[in-house]
């Protein structure tokens, strides 16, 4: 039995977003917990798909004693703060002292942190727990799929695991994953080598998805290359709007063999490669992907709503939840039944409120932020429902989660209802839908603010589903991003 100590400090940064990622933003609870220590991170985060609540049942099972650290996460945005950072590095470091005569710590992290004052933020925070810790001290950490993966990182490590589905509905799995490792390192005391390659390519997060090929085929071989003396591979395959050293896929492994640690990671980097031409597919303009919508609808009955990918705005990827372009395209179209959501729009909800249910108002609804190419909507907005936006996660990706993203409305405006938060969220979930009244399975067009995370709970739904290029800081195609940072020569998308 050993003394497991055990934290979390999650954040996707989007350095081509302008927000930022706060302290605020990492204390208060949406989708997840909000900022939690000692034992609130077992209690709080128990049940839910995440790594620490996976990593938290198997070592228990196992007999180990473990320690709540800090557990913590923020909506993608732009930089994490440095007040924010030094903040919950602080708690963390302290929490690790007071902890006194730790074994082994394991950590749930992303993997694509960014914060002012350094690029690799999780290569940092490692960093500072390995020197709390010393040299001795195990060390197995989870990762995000979208972790942008640097030698730092590795270096710092005994074991690492990135989730294995995008959407990832292993989160929970992956901490599990972990805790085997860990508890393998522990016994045998074996000293383990992290080998790190990188991609010679980016992916556009659209075409990540493990739920088609070529990444579902590409993930179902990974266990082919844990073989005796390698503890775990990983594939990452990166966060690309992240203008960092190390953007984009990482293969990663680690073991006590250093040779066959290195020949795995190696294979599975030859694996992606060989595959590079397969990671493709088409991305609509608004008005193209309307068009094409009817042009499906007018194929014949559908048993459910052709989706729209309203991705470039997707919170998931630092987008802001309120661009208006996707929405605007909607209500031009004409067609019955349309539906989008979720926009993050506080003063609408507040407005909604006010004048209740059954009535109108007339307001400049969204693109608060004035990104490229995005203008507000004025228009006149009905109230047709309003939600307190606490409810549960009914899909896989949110499993064992109390959402809570404050006061909702469901608001109609030009023939379309539009789904209304005051925090923002990525629409991954039915149940954002349920909460309002609004069952999706009856919508005609269903727009959504996600990439692929929605695929979990509405892909089974949908007749068709389309990406939109719409307005937005999480820009779907990276050749259209201006990187300074990244390591020279990486290919901003996969030839074809
Ligand atoms: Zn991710």
């Amino acid at each position: 039995m050993a003394r497991i100590a055990l934290g979390g400090f999650h954040h996707e940064t989007n350095t081509f977003a302008t927000s930022t990622a706060t302290y605020d933003d990492f204390v208060a609870s949406d989708a997840w917990p909000g900022l939690c220590s000692g034992d609130d991170v077992f209690k709080l985060t128990h049940g839910i798909n995440l790594a620490v609540s996976g990593f938290g049942d198997v070592a228990k099972k196992m007999g180990h004693e473990l320690v709540g650290l800090v557990w913590c996460a923020a909506p993608p945005s732009g930089l994490v703060t440095n007040d924010a950072f030094e903040a919950i590095m602080e708690l963390m470091l302290a929490s690790i002292k007071d902890a006194e005569n730790i074994d082994a710590v394991f950590m749930d992290l992303h993997g694509a942190m960014v914060s002012e004052n350094f690029s690799d933020g999780d290569g940092e925070i490692l960093n500072r727990i390995r020197t709390a810790v010393g040299p001795d001290v195990p060390i197995v950490v989870a990762l995000d799929f979208h972790a942008n993966i640097s030698a730092k990182m590795c270096s710092m490590v005994d074991g690492l695991v990135v989730y294995r589905t995008y959407p990832h509905v292993d989160m929970k799995q992956t901490g599990e994953r972990a805790a085997n490792i860990l508890n393998q390192i522990i016994i045998d005391t074996k000293k383990r080598h992290v080998e790190l390659v990188s991609a010679p390519f980016l992916v556009p997060l659209t075409w990540q998805a493990t739920t088609s090929e070529p990444a579902k085929g590409i993930y179902a071989r990974l266990r082919e290359f844990e073989t005796d003396g390698v503890d775990a591979v990983s594939l990452a395959m990166g966060f690309p709007p992240a203008d960092v050293f190390d953007c984009g896929p990482a293969a990663v492994a680690s073991g006590s063999d250093i040779e066959m640690v290195k020949k795995a990671a190696n294979g599975v980097m030859r694996l992606l490669v060989g595959c590079e031409k397969d990671f493709a597919g088409t991305l609509y303009s608004p008005d193209e992907a309307l068009l094409r919508a009817k042009e499906i609808m007018a194929q014949g009955k559908l048993s459910g709503p052709v989706i729209l990918a309203d991705t470039q705005d997707n919170p998931g990827g630092g987008g802001d939840g309120d661009t208006t372009g996707l929405l605007k395209a909607m209500i031009k179209a004409g067609i019955d039944n349309s539906v989008i959501g979720i926009f993050a729009e506080p003063i609408a909800v507040q407005t909604a409120t006010g004048v209740g249910t059954g009535n109108s108002f007339e307001m400049d609804f969204g693109a608060r932020k004035r990104i490229y190419g995005d203008t507000p909507l004025h228009a006149t907005f009905k109230v047709l429902a309003l939600g307190s936006g606490s409810f549960m996660a009914e899909g896989p990706f949110y499993a064992g989660a109390k959402i809570d993203l404050g006061p909702m409305a469901l608001l109609e405006t030009g023939g379309v209802k539009i789904v209304v938060s005051s925090k923002k969220q990525q629409a991954a979930d039915r149940a954002m839908f349920g909460h309002l009244g609004i069952d999706v399975n009856k919508c005609a067009i269903l727009g959504l603010k996600s990439s692929v995370h929605f695929r979990a709970d509405f892909e089974k739904i949908a007749s068709d589903i389309l990406i939109v290029e719409a307005p937005g800081v999480n820009t779907a195609d990276p050749r259209k991003l201006n990187y300074r940072n990244i390591r020279p020569n990486v290919k901003r998308f996969p030839a074809s």
